[in-house]
């Protein structure tokens, strides 16, 4: 077999048709067109109006088994299969990914545009600033947080008389209110219009948000692994007057903000949640909202437009949105809803159109089918209303072996020879892990297909092993694909058998009822899905699920901060992992994206850089100025 070049070999070999050609081959008009350069654009929610009348494509989720540190292709099986279908099998095909952290392109994992022959390009614009959405995420972000101290810096060294004519100034001699200020007096239940009419009882109850410092939530966020920013110490300068609080930074796509960029249905909606986000108790026990801050509208203006999906092509000139880009493990871990419904309209028939006319769409969850997939499920679906009509899960021999007992997988060591010859016993055994993601898909009531991801030392015994065990446990298709080595060609088997498998009706259905009280949602996921005992929260934890019930927000959905790399709460138990309880350290709300937060076990919200980054490989070529070293 040739050798395979190296990811960004690859992918500078190949020109990119310009992203304008790409748009018209879609149906894409010059109007709904934003291009930020010549292979990047935004597209219009406009298009939503104008394809509105069309039945939507064929929508199918993309996760995982319980991966290694080293990524088990969901992201190069996205794309592969995106070019099988589109530039192989002549159907609409839409690829719908996250855009990638500078945090793992930079720690260990690399970018995230597939790799080998399958691919978005250009990988080096796709893995780092592409159109700016995640560093608009982090200005909107800190702009909330910046707004949070300063305001209590200033309801600390100032009378209630003098916070308020500060708030509402007197220009011309006259005082209005800022048009924010009346949702804040509607929630206090004060009906004047008049600022001049307040008493200085609602002077004092406007004007003060009298935040709880002991109960904020909302930390400053950067797109870098940054350890050394997990906790920190602000207000230490002598113009803060002594008013120092400990708080800590999250990475950026952990961010709400982020959150809400990936959950959002339209601008409005946009600037409803943001508005919405809490990020604090008062002392008298009410939330706090960037709403009450005041700083909601400008949240919304600086993210108007990373609202807009982001139009790529693969390296067979297939069309990918790129938008948002949430973790799985410490969010929520899918693309947007947005990206996602253009696309399924771009793929959708119009009456009369033949049967074969039906486009796909596949969107990409985050990691294991325990995180990306069960947050696609019970998260976003419930938000956009859309249905899926099946689930590819994503296996590896390389990830088998390790969950049937091989040594631990390390990033930047070599191998051990466990993996790299066939070995049908350690591989059986492993096979229990996807088994286990097989039967937690059925439990949403999702057709399975499997793509065993093929790498060049795979024997024919050890894929042909793996597609039994799929079958065995009710797979409704198994297929090796090999898209890594030779692109759409390499996938053709799987696309077939997608077109095949999604053929009937969807019999999807959630999880958990969203009325049911917050900690029976998150015992159902842990049980059902993660296979433990039970759940135990620690006291921090169970207060904060009293607050949040008390203040209306037991009704939320959950996102689960747990660690990929198990189905438990703790990284080194592979396989199939039992006899465990889930520790809940804590749960954070996130009222404006729609869902509580729990942390499992020792989770961190902002990873670190380990002894060898990526970094190191990475640099700019003198000659050419062309980026080498991402992968
Ligand atoms: P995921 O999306 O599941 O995290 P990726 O698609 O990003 O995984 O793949 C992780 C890494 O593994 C990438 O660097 C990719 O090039 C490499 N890779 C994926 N599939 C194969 C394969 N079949 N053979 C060799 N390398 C592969």
């Amino acid at each position: 077999q040739a050798k395979v070049p190296s990811d960004i070999e690859i992918a500078m070999a190949q020109t990119p048709k310009a992203i304008t050609q790409l748009a018209h081959e879609i149906g894409i008009l010059p109007d709904e067109l934003e291009s930020y350069g010549k292979y990047k654009a935004k597209v219009e929610l406009s298009v939503l109006d104008r394809l509105a009348h069309r039945k939507d494509g064929k929508y199918i989720i993309i996760a995982g088994i319980t991966p290694t540190p080293l990524g088990e292709g969901k992201s190069t099986t996205t794309i592969g299969l995106a070019q099988a279908l589109g530039a192989h099998l002549g159907r609409p095909a839409f690829a719908c990914v996250r855009q990638p952290s500078q945090g793992p392109t930079f720690g260990i994992k690399g970018g995230a545009a597939g790799g080998g022959y399958s691919q978005v390009i250009p990988m080096d614009e796709f893995n780092l600033h592409l159109t700016g959405d995640i560093h608009a995420v982090t200005a909107a972000n800190n702009l909330l947080a910046a707004a949070l101290d300063a305001r209590m810096f200033h309801e600390a060294t100032q009378s209630d008389k003098a916070l308020y004519s500060r708030l509402v100034p007197a220009k011309k001699g006259k005082r209005e209110f800022a048009p924010l200020m009346f949702k804040r007096l509607k929630k206090l239940g004060i009906d004047k219009t008049k600022p001049d009419d307040l008493t200085p009882e609602e002077i004092k109850r406007f004007a003060r948000l009298d935040v709880d410092p002991a109960t904020i939530t909302w930390n400053r966020v950067i797109d870098v692994n940054d350890r050394f920013l997990r906790k920190i110490t602000v207000g230490q300068a002598p113009t803060e007057q002594g008013h120092e609080r400990v708080t800590g930074f999250d990475i950026s796509v952990a961010s709400e903000c982020m959150a809400v960029l990936a959950l959002t249905t339209s601008l409005e909606d946009m600037q409803e949640r943001l508005g919405a986000m809490v990020v604090a108790t008062s002392k008298q026990g009410d939330p706090v909202t960037a709403d009450d801050i005041g700083v909601s509208g400008a949240l919304a203006v600086l993210m108007k437009d990373a609202i807009k999906p982001n139009l790529m092509q693969t390296l067979e000139g297939t069309p990918v949105f790129v938008h948002a880009g949430p973790f799985a493990n410490i969010a929520h871990g899918n693309s947007s809803v947005l990206a996602d419904r253009v696309a399924l309209k771009l793929a959708g028939t119009e009456e009369g159109d033949s049967p074969d006319r039906v486009g796909y769409v596949l969107t990409e969850g985050g990691f294991g089918a325990d995180m990306g997939m069960e947050k696609f499920c019970n998260i976003k679906c419930r938000v956009s209303g859309l249905t899926p009509d099946a689930v590819i899960i994503v296996a590896t021999t390389r990830a088998l072996k390790m969950h049937g007992g091989a040594p631990d997988v390390t990033p930047g060591k070599a191998l051990h020879e466990t993996y790299t010859k066939e070995d049908l016993v350690t591989l059986r055994e492993g096979c229990k892990n996807l088994i286990k993601h097989i039967e937690n898909s059925r439990k949403f009531g999702l057709k399975v297909i499997i793509a065993i991801n093929q790498f060049s030392s795979d024997t024919p015994a050890e894929l042909e092993l793996i597609r039994q065990e799929s079958l065995s446990a009710g797979a409704d298709a198994a297929v090796v694909s090999n898209h890594w080595a030779e692109g759409g060609t390499g996938a053709r088997a799987l696309a077939e058998a997608v077109v095949a498998t999604c053929e009937g009706p969807s019999n999807f259905k959630f999880l958990y009822d969203l009325n049911l009280p917050i900690t029976d949602k998150i015992a159902i996921i842990c049980k059902d899905i993660y296979g433990a005992d039970g759940v135990e929260l620690s006291e921090l934890a169970q207060k904060q699920v009293e607050t949040y019930t008390r203040q209306g927000f037991g009704n939320l959905a959950i996102c689960m901060a747990k660690t990929q790399y198990s189905f438990s709460h703790d990284p080194k138990l592979k396989g199939v992992a039992t006899g465990f309880t889930v520790p809940i350290r804590e749960v954070r709300l996130s009222a404006g994206a729609g869902f509580l937060y729990p942390l499992c076990g020792d989770m961190q919200t902002m990873p670190g850089l380990g002894t060898r980054p990526g970094f190191w490989e990475v640099g700019l070529d003198p000659a050419s100025g062309r980026v080498v070293g991402l992968f």
